[in-house]
C-alpha cells in the first residue's frame, strides 16, 4: 500500500475551494480534511499552492498512427503532462481512420505503448457506417463518435481528408445529417455521445473563396456555417433521445443556435477552445498561419460571446483542439498552411488565467475537469478531487508566472495561437493515480498511461 499526503494546499473540491489535507492510498483520493500522516506515508509539503484535479482534454489529434513527423502519442502526452492534462481524449481522424473495433483496438495498444497521461478514443462516423461498427466501437472502449460534417473520406488511403478533389472515384461523401439522424438512435441506444465537427459544407462551397488575406478566411467561412449546422445536426438527433456535443464553437451565431436547439429539448453540450477565447482576426497580423485552423478564429465580438456563454454555464467544457503540423508546413503561405495548432500543454493555464480574469479562477476545474469527465462517461472516477476518484492532480503556484514560448512547448510543432501570452500561474507538479509524470520541469522517465473506457452514469 502506498500513501502520500498533500499538505495544506487551497484544494478545489466538488464544493469549492477548501484549506485542506489530501490523503492518497495506492493512487487513489481517500480523503480530504485535516489528516494525520501514517507511518510511511509520503510528505507532500504544497502550502500556499493551488491542488487541482488534472484536466481533461477531451479534443486532441495524436495524429498516431498517420503523421509521425507531426506529433505521436509520446509527444502529444508528454505535452499534456507538463501541462497539468492527466487524459486525453484522442480523435479518430488517424490513420488509418478509427471506424471500427479493430482499427480502435490497434490504436489503443499503439497509444499504451507510449501515453504518459491516460487516455480515451473516439471513434469515426463515416456515411457508410453501420449500427454494428458503433457497436463494436462502443465494445472495443470508445468514449463516443465523431462526425467531421463536410469532411469526406478517402478509401484508398484510409483517411478523411480536410478538402477534396470533386470526381475523384477514392472518395466517400462526408457524412451529413441523413447520416446523424440515421445512426443517433444507436449511439442513444448504447448511451454514448455524438460529437461534431461543425461547419456546413453547403455555406462553406457557396463562400469559398482563394485565402490572400485574413478577411478572406472570415468571408469564406463565415459564422453561418457553424449556425446552420448546429442547428441542423440537432434537428437531426432530437427525437431520438442522442446526446449532441458541439466541438469548438467559435462564433457568437453558432453559441445562438445552440441556446435555441437547447431551448427547444436538445441534449447538447458545448465546447469552446483557448484560441476562440483569447484570440480574433486582429492578432493575425502578429501570429500569421499559427492561428490559422477550422473552424477560423473570428472576431472580438465572437470571442466576448463565448467568455458570457462560458460564465453563463451554456459553454461546459473547454478543450484545445490540439492539432499540430510540422513548422515547414505551418510556414506556408494562408492558401497553403495546413489548419491546426498545438494547445494540450496550454489549455489548464490560460483556462485559470482567463477564470481569474472573468472574476472566479475555480470555475476553471469545471471547464477542464469535470465537465469534460462527465462528458467522455468519466464521471465517477475523474475530473473530482473526491473521496474513491483517481489521484489525478496539479500543484500550481498561484503566484508565478507563466509565459507560453516555442522553447517551453514539449510537442512536436513548437508554435501555436497562443505564442507569447504569458499568465499568473505556473505549473510545478502533476501526478496521474497518485504517481508523479511531471516534477518541476522535468518529466519522468517512464509512460505510465492507461486507457480509460466510459462508465456506466452518462451525462
Ligand atoms: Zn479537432
Amino acid at each position: 500500500m502506498t500513501e502520500l499526503l498533500f499538505r495544506g494546499a487551497t484544494v478545489f473540491t466538488p464544493l469549492g475551494p477548501t484549506r485542506a489535507d489530501v490523503r492518497v492510498t495506492d493512487g487513489v483520493v481517500a480523503h480530504i480534511g485535516s489528516v494525520d500522516p501514517v507511518k510511511g506515508a509520503t510528505v507532500v509539503d504544497v502550502r500556499g499552492m493551488y491542488l487541482l484535479p488534472g484536466a481533461i482534454d477531451v479534443h486532441v489529434h495524436s495524429r498516431d498512427p498517420g503523421f509521425p513527423d507531426k506529433e505521436d502519442f509520446g509527444t502529444l502526452t508528454a505535452a499534456a503532462a507538463a501541462g497539468g492534462v492527466t487524459t486525453v481524449v484522442d480523435m479518430p481522424n488517424t490513420v488509418p481512420a478509427v471506424d471500427s473495433a479493430g482499427v480502435l483496438e490497434a490504436k489503443a495498444a499503439l497509444a499504451r505503448s507510449k501515453a504518459r497521461v491516460d487516455f480515451g478514443l473516439w471513434g469515426l462516423v463515416r456515411a457508410s457506417s453501420t449500427s454494428d461498427q458503433l457497436i463494436g466501437l462502443a465494445e472495443a472502449g470508445a468514449v463516443g463518435f465523431k462526425a467531421y460534417l463536410g469532411y469526406a473520406y478517402s478509401l484508398r488511403r484510409k483517411q478523411v481528408l480536410y478538402s477534396a478533389e470533386t470526381g475523384d472515384l477514392d472518395l466517400e461523401a462526408p457524412p451529413d445529417y441523413g447520416t446523424l439522424a440515421r445512426l443517433a438512435p444507436v449511439m442513444a441506444e448504447l448511451g454514448l455521445p455524438l460529437a461534431i465537427h461543425a461547419e456546413d459544407p453547403a455555406v462553406l462551397n457557396t463562400f469559398r473563396r482563394p485565402y490572400e488575406t485574413y478577411p478572406d478566411v472570415l468571408a469564406g467561412q463565415p459564422p453561418e456555417a457553424e449556425a446552420v449546422a448546429i442547428s441542423a445536426a440537432a434537428a437531426a438527433v432530437r427525437q431520438s433521445g442522442a446526446h449532441l456535443h458541439v466541438a469548438h464553437v467559435s462564433s457568437a451565431l453558432g453559441l445562438a443556435a445552440a441556446e435555441d436547439a437547447i431551448a427547444a429539448g436538445s441534449s447538447m453540450s458545448l465546447e469552446t477552445c483557448p484560441q476562440f477565447l483569447w484570440r480574433s482576426d486582429a492578432d493575425f497580423p502578429r501570429l500569421g498561419t499559427w492561428m490559422k485552423m477550422n473552424p477560423p478564429v473570428k472576431t472580438l465580438r465572437d470571442q466576448a460571446a463565448l467568455r458570457d456563454g462560458l460564465v453563463r454555464g451554456v459553454i461546459s467544457v473547454v478543450a484545445s483542439d490540439h492539432a499540430p503540423h510540422t513548422d515547414a508546413e505551418k510556414a506556408r503561405d494562408l492558401e497553403h498552411a495546413p489548419p491546426g495548432s498545438p494547445g494540450v500543454q496550454t489549455l489548464l493555464l490560460s483556462s485559470l488565467e482567463l477564470a481569474h480574469r472573468l472574476g472566479d479562477v475555480w470555475m476553471a476545474p469545471k471547464w477542464v475537469s469535470e465537465a469534460p469527465a462527465a462528458l467522455a462517461g468519466l464521471g465517477e472516477s475523474k475530473g473530482r478531487i473526491s473521496p474513491g476518484f483517481d489521484a489525478d492532480l496539479v500543484v500550481v503556484a498561484p503566484d508565478r508566472m507563466t509565459t507560453f514560448t516555442p522553447g517551453s512547448m514539449r510537442s512536436r510543432q513548437k508554435h501555436g495561437a497562443l505564442n507569447g501570452m504569458t499568465v499568473g500561474f505556473a505549473i510545478e507538479a502533476v501526478y496521474l493515480r497518485g504517481v508523479p509524470i511531471f516534477d518541476h520541469g522535468r518529466l519522468a522517465r517512464k509512460a505510465t498511461g492507461r486507457m480509460v473506457r466510459p462508465g456506466p452514469a452518462r451525462p
